[in-house]
């Protein structure tokens, strides 16, 4: 079953799609997991904050967490000149309202010591690794006074922000600090499982619903693009009895989680369109899918197909190709990519390579046609 959303409801264009796809939601009569997983006899808890739909189905839902402050940058003469002279990066502008990482591993752990003799659910939704970077100084590795005056002299001129690597580096920095600080965190998350003696019979799923691109593709410091360093997530399971640190290869999409739940917790239900990561875990296939498809509609309007060997892009529509956020066109409005020979995504083949285009064009085109929405 697909719920036809195509945005998160953010600003812009998200903010008028985000009402109408909230509507859609409830039209299709989609059920979500927390609520089928509630019908089963679990307990579900969710420390997030994005509310609307995402807070369905919850026994308990946090939302903006009382003691959640005000984020400020590591290097507060950076922070305040952003703000003032780089107008044109948002993301960088302000300081928001976030649940801190500790925060939230704070609540997670008091909520799984409240509920650890039950069944129970929970998610958690960590931001720290989301713009803006601020991770705590002691997860940073401090580019000190130098580096901080270049970055001040580098910010009166954004169009330099292409030109002068160094600056690009400090963001860079600030991104890895970020995914430290969380690994830390999730860390803490498993030695409390450990402690209260129920890690070997907890399911854990970590995944990351984007990646970023860190200047690749023109995009600085954001997720648009539907390029694999937005679109690669991790995605580790760990549960009793699987393989340990075993890494497998084929390709997994978001909606494929659901199925291997419901397979590993014995739910029956075929309402969902994925596939159980069963067989991949234990060898019995080398791929589910024989290809993974994207789209997205806050920025760009545009659609991809990767297959292991290429990928192509196409925008729906000529203003569909113009990035809101960059005003200016990522990449054409066909692009191929030959991921073997060129992963990083950097030279555009379309032409060259009609025949590919045209079979991965067809195989979207009836991928799209075939959803039921
Ligand atoms: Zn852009």
């Amino acid at each position: 079953m697909s719920h036809g959303v195509l945005s998160h409801g953010g600003r812009w264009l998200g903010r008028l799609m985000g009402e109408v796809d909230t509507k859609k939601i409830d039209e299709v009569g989609i059920r979500f997991l927390p609520e089928i997983l509630k019908s089963k006899g679990y307990t579900t808890l969710a420390i997030d904050w994005l509310g609307r739909w995402h807070s369905r189905g919850y026994d308990y839902y946090s939302g903006m967490m009382r003691h959640a402050k005000p984020i400020s940058f590591p290097v507060t003469r950076v922070d305040s000149a952003l703000r003032v002279l780089s107008r044109r990066y948002v993301a960088f502008q302000k300081p928001t309202m976030i649940d801190d990482a500790h925060l939230v591993t704070s609540q997670a752990r008091n909520l799984i010591t409240k509920y650890h003799d039950k069944k129970f659910f929970l998610f958690i939704h960590y931001w720290d690794t989301h713009a803006p970077y601020a991770p705590p100084t002691n997860f940073y590795k401090n580019i000190g006074e130098g580096g901080a005056n270049k970055i001040l002299r580098g910010i009166a001129n954004p169009s330099s922000w292409k030109k002068r690597n160094w600056k690009a580096q400090e963001y860079i920095a600030r991104y890895d600090a970020c995914i430290r600080y969380v690994d830390h965190e999730v860390g803490k998350l498993v030695e409390h499982l450990e402690t209260l003696g129920i890690l070997d019979r907890t399911l854990i799923v970590l995944t990351s619903d984007h990646g970023e691109s860190l200047t690749e593709h023109g995009i600085f410091f954001r997720h648009h693009g539907l390029y694999d360093v937005s679109l690669h997530v991790p995605i580790i399971i760990r549960y009793p009895g699987f393989p340990k640190n075993k890494r497998i290869k084929g390709f997994v999409q978001h909606f494929d989680i659901v199925p291997t739940l419901f397979e590993l917790l014995k739910i029956k239900n075929s309402d969902f369109d994925g596939k159980s990561v069963m067989p991949l875990i234990h060898e019995e296939v080398d791929q589910l899918h024989s290809a993974v498809y994207a789209e997205e509609a806050l920025y760009e309007r545009k659609r991809t197909i990767r297959t292991a060997t290429h990928k192509y892009i196409h925008a729906l529509t000529r203003k569909g190709a113009v990035c809101r956020h960059c005003k200016r066109i990522h990449g054409g409005m066909e692009e191929l990519y030959d991921l073997k020979e060129d992963p990083n995504e950097t030279k555009n083949i379309v032409k060259e390579k009609s025949d590919v285009t045209a079979t991965l064009k067809k195989d979207l085109t009836e991928w799209i046609d075939a959803l039921k929405f």
